[in-house]
């Protein structure tokens, strides 16, 4: 039996193939807790979505829907329902579309007129995999619901550089742009269409093809695969207004000393997005540089058929930022104590004390295999126990264990009794802490 292609386990052992466990929970935590602090609240939506959130939320042609998108009927529909009731699903491949499919469906922008929601979870696209390139991936994301507010930009775009550099994540750049409102996407678009026309000759079929369709997405495309020089610049074709927008974020940017550059043919493949748009690649990722994107979208709600409300979010990858940080967090699946006992008789002994140890909080291990006691010594070698509790025969007859610390090799020998608190002290943390 094999693993779906494009999909991982997370292990709790490093085995060179994957993130571990421990990795994992401390970046989620610290991912949830970076939240926190911007008093971003967790919103948890289902991972199957019917496909229209997607298909009238990204835009049908682009890559995500057109080509990636995980897409089913239930086997049982198909014999007793007719062709055109037939419900299709989808596993979700971005975050931001259920996100806004909710804020509506329950009103949330009536109870508060301005939502700062996150969300964390699985997404899921059907793209050839490789290093930081998954079919099952994860993102954190945030989305500021409710405000057209430059500060608010300058709050998300201080929100994802903090996820950067909490996680001890550097060489990164942070590329920022302006694709305009839609007057000036309008333009945009127009001067893609006209290069397009004047370089037929130079580009595929299927891009031509797109082109014609979607020329925003062609630009997306003629930067990425092509190596025309003369390709327009979205900055050219802003009105007024959206140039205005953007010279005043990028002041206010300058003056908070926010390091970013401009990138003027970024524009993002998804339909939504409308004035700021923005990505962060990093040099410590292969071939799949992108770290984390964003941008308003002023637009999405009225997509959905309810009244707009002015938008912009991000999103990271979380496999890919595991894969840039420089310390890991994969060290530590380490305990607090391994208790061994010198003769099987004092096994129940040794699970007592394992029990009283857990309930205050500590992590304990004990070898309950009956192996000999130079074998049980092994086990907390290699099990990176802080330290061991040994029980031993002659310590054991008047009340007494000896705990040895492992990296200093240090023994002290305690009281088995009512001595919790040299226990809690010789963890790092404090009995509240440690539960
Ligand atoms: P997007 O929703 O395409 O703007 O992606 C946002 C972030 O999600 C990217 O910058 C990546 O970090 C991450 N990401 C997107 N697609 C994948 C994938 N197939 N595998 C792993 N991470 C991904």
């Amino acid at each position: 039996m094999k693993i779906v292609k494009g999909f991982r386990d997370i292990l709790p052992y490093d085995t060179g193939n994957s993130d571990t466990s421990f990795a994992w929970t401390t970046t989620t935590d610290q991912l949830r807790q970076i939240m926190k602090t911007y008093n971003f609240q967790e919103i948890i939506t289902p991972v199957i979505e019917h496909d229209s959130v997607f298909k009238t939320g990204i835009g049908e042609d682009t890559d995500i829907v057109s080509k990636e998108m995980y897409e089913f009927v239930l086997e049982r529909d198909s014999s007793t329902v007719s062709k055109e009731k037939i419900l299709k699903y989808c596993l979700r491949p971005e975050g931001t579309a259920p996100i806004i499919r909710s804020v509506i469906e329950n009103s949330l922008s009536k109870i508060k007129s301005l939502n700062k929601l996150f969300y964390l979870g699985p997404m899921f696209r059907y793209e050839r995999s490789q290093k930081g390139r998954y079919r099952m991936f994860h993102q954190i994301g945030a989305e500021l619901i409710g405000s057209d507010e430059i500060l608010y930009e300058v709050e998300i775009l201080n929100l994802a550089k903090e996820i950067l550099t909490s996680l001890n994540i550097d060489n990164y750049t942070f590329q920022i742009n302006s694709i305009g409102n839609n007057e000036s996407l309008k333009n945009i678009s127009k001067a893609v269409s006209n290069f397009g026309r004047k370089n037929k000759d130079s580009i595929e079929e299927k891009d031509y093809k797109i082109l014609n369709k979607n020329p925003l997405r062609f630009l997306d495309k003629a930067v990425h695969n092509y190596n025309f020089k003369d390709i327009p610049k979205t900055i050219d074709y802003l009105d007024k207004k959206s140039l205005k927008r953007f010279n005043d974020l990028t002041k206010i940017l300058d003056s908070f000393n926010f390091k970013y550059s401009i990138n003027n043919q970024l524009v993002r493949g998804i339909d939504y997005y409308n004035d700021l748009v923005f990505e962060v690649t990093s040099s410590n990722l292969g071939a799949q540089d992108a770290l984390l994107a964003g941008g308003r979208y002023d637009s999405l709600m009225g997509k959905f058929g309810a009244d707009e409300s002015k938008s912009i979010g991000f999103a990271a990858g979380i496999e890919r930022l595991i894969l840039a940080m420089k310390s890991k967090n994969q060290a530590s699946n380490s305990i607090d104590f391994f208790i061994v006992y010198q003769q099987e008789e004092m096994i129940e002994e040794s699970l007592r004390l394992a029990l009283r140890l857990r309930e205050v909080g500590l992590s304990i291990e004990v070898d309950l295999l009956r192996r000999s006691f130079t074998k049980q010594i092994k086990s907390a070698d290699k099990s990176l126990a802080e330290n061991i509790i040994i029980i031993g025969k002659d310590n054991f007859n008047n009340g007494t264990i000896v705990v040895k610390n492992m990296a200093s090799g240090i023994e002290e020998i305690v009281s088995l009794k009512n001595n919790i608190d040299f226990f809690l002290k010789k963890t790092k943390g404090t009995p509240n802490e440690k539960k």
